[in-house]
């Protein structure tokens, strides 16, 4: 399980690295929003602890922008404030918990495990375009009513097109999504998961909805 912490207090900083090790955990450790949201680009991480206060910006902006894309990780909030408002905030924003600094190393280290625990999202957001829908859920697709089932890859792929609608995707952006560091770029793995989805996509005559881009990758999306 791999953490990234996002906290300004160096001291405060290395003991929780220290103690997350000890229990087991991957950590790496930046002081900002801005290192925070780069970091988090380049590395699938399974939970961010993200402080509220940051030099930066604040913790509740980092959260944001983290949700907006299409794998975000588990993200527990942590505050020295103890106001409802920001807990109400926090939570609002899309963090998945909070927890109020000073806060125990012990009751951090629980508060993870239950964060890994739980399902991506309690409550799964079904994506929609056009008469294709996908529970992220049950990872299944329908169009209209004809139920797709797809392989967890394929799922990732898909996911990651539908949430990106009518934008042009390129290849690396699929392969840093849904592929993890034994990607090979010189395969052409990512075009076999686009012809599979495409003929399962439209494979009950359908308009088509996944687009070639010459040069340049994938849109999904009804033709223009
Ligand atoms: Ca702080």
């Amino acid at each position: 399980m791999r953490v990234l912490l996002v906290e300004d207090d160096p001291t405060l900083a290395g003991a929780v690295v220290a103690y997350l090790r000890g229990a087991g955990f991957a950590v790496d450790s930046v002081s900002t929003g801005g290192e925070a949201l780069l970091e988090s680009a380049v590395i699938a991480y399974d939970a961010i602890v993200l402080d509220l206060g940051l030099p930066d910006l604040d913790g509740v902006e980092v959260c944001r922008q983290l949700r907006e894309r299409a794998h975000a990780p588990r993200i527990l909030m942590a505050t020295a404030r103890d106001a409802l408002k920001d807990r109400v905030t926090g939570l609002e924003t899309g963090a998945d918990d909070y927890i109020v600094k000073p806060y125990a190393l012990v009751e951090l280290t629980a508060r993870l495990r239950a964060l890994m625990r739980r399902p991506v999202d309690a409550i799964p957001p079904v994506l929609v375009v056009a008469d294709l829908s996908l529970d992220t859920g049950t990872q299944v697709a329908h169009r209209g009513e004809r139920a797709i089932r797809l392989t967890a890859k394929e799922f990732a792929v898909l996911e990651y097109l539908m949430r990106n609608e009518g934008r042009v995707v390129s290849r690396a952006q699929i392969s840093e999504h849904a592929w993890d560091e034994n990607y090979d770029a010189a395969s052409n793995v990512i075009e076999v998961y686009v012809a599979r989805l495409r003929r399962k996509l439209d494979e009950g005559g359908e308009a088509p909805l996944l687009h070639t881009v010459r040069g340049s990758g994938y849109r999904l999306g009804p033709q223009p």
